[in-house]
């Protein structure tokens, strides 16, 4: 009722008062609307359907845009007016919420914990509020999807949009798993085509308003990731997951040097696996020594987020697909929750502080 466009299926806008705003005429060749300089919000569903249109052009006044403002209306570009302050467009014409959303990449070698660190992270943010996403970058293998118990279900699209899938009230997940049939064999995409299909996706989901997007980036140093971060605008930066061996054998330098290379401010390092939850008496065993983020960090000049230990419960969570049980309700003190808070709290205050 509220809308401040409509349109009809002849692809006429009208504006709230019913006042015929534009008026496109058969010739499909004219497919840009520019939204007026008096438009202050842009309301829900305002162009569904509004088929011909195939560029829109955003204001500067434009303070909000309304939950699928684009339904359905085979938009190809957006282009948001420069000094817009509240939403950018890049040049694919994928729209973004300019202050909002925090994107942060979730970096390292295979086998460190990096999508454990992932899901556990944005369970951490969503369960304090924040409005969170979790995209999985991971072609060859479901395993986010696997931890949040979601390997089963499929992603569905709406329009021409991903639509996530809500893993809590505050919590959604993509992951390019559930893109696939188990016939389709993604082991085998090349490079090229690998790195089309990760941008494709990166920019055709339906977030809704997002206060964080934790990115799991796929492992090793192809240059697919490269391209990613070129494709989202407003990323913070990165976190490098590493383990004690990888600090030792100064493999997290690999790490460093390649997120470096993107372009992308490593916000920190986080050190998983870092010693054992004793099953019997919840103390860390420090079993391969101490410090070796903090020394990492140090030497590279970068912040130092945090460990995280070895907790059996959180590898049995993972395969059972319900990373939240190992925090219990009414369950004040599990030094593994208690880890990963302490490394949000951290990456938080680290984002927070480039932001000001
Ligand atoms: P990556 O994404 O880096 O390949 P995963 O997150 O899949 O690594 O972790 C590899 C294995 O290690 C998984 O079985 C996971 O459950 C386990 N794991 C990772 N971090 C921890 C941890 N802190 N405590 C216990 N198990 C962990």
């Amino acid at each position: 009722n509220n809308a401040v466009f409509s349109s009809d299926e002849n692809g006429v806008l009208y504006s709230k008062d019913k006042t015929v705003l534009m008026k496109y005429p058969g010739n499909s060749a004219l497919t840009v609307f520019a939204v007026p300089e008096t438009v202050t919000e842009i309301s829900d569903y305002a162009f569904e359907n509004s088929y011909k249109i195939k560029t829109v052009c955003i204001p500067e006044s434009v303070s909000s845009i309304g939950y699928g403002a684009f339904f359905n209306s085979y938009l190809e570009k957006i282009i948001v007016n420069s000094d817009n302050k509240n939403y950018s467009s890049d040049s694919f014409g994928v729209l973004f919420n300019k202050d909002k959303t925090t994107f942060i990449f979730v970096g390292g070698k295979g086998g460190v914990g990096k999508s454990t660190v992932s899901v556990n992270l944005a369970y951490a943010l969503a369960n304090h509020g924040y409005q969170t996403g979790l995209m999985d970058l991971d072609i060859h293998g479901p395993s986010i999807a696997k931890m949040l118990g979601i390997e089963d279900l499929r992603l569905q699209a709406i329009g021409n949009k991903i639509m996530p899938i809500k893993v809590t009230g505050s919590l959604k997940a993509v992951s390019m798993a559930l893109l696939l049939n188990e016939t389709d064999s993604p082991v085998v995409w090349r490079g090229p085509m690998k790195a089309a299909a990760i941008q494709q996706f990166l920019g055709d989901v339906d977030w809704g308003e997002l206060d964080y997007l934790v990115v799991d980036l796929p492992p090793g140093t192809g240059d697919e990731a490269l391209n990613i971060v070129q494709f989202a605008p407003n990323v913070e930066g990165a976190v490098i997951v590493t383990t004690p061996q990888d600090v030792a054998v100064l493999d997290s330098t690999k790490a460093i040097k390649f997120i470096e290379m993107m372009d992308l401010p490593v916000l920190g390092i986080i050190e998983n696996m870092s010693g054992l939850v004793c099953p019997h008496c919840g103390e860390i065993l420090e079993v391969f020594g101490k410090g070796g983020g903090v020394k990492a960090a140090e030497k590279y000049e970068v912040p130092y987020l945090g460990a995280i230990p070895i907790d059996i419960e959180m590898r049995k969570a993972g395969d059972e697909g319900r990373p939240f049980i190992i925090r219990k309700p009414g369950q004040d003190k599990n030094p593994t929750w208690e880890a990963v808070d302490k490394v949000m709290e951290n990456l938080i205050a680290e984002v927070e502080k480039r932001e000001e």
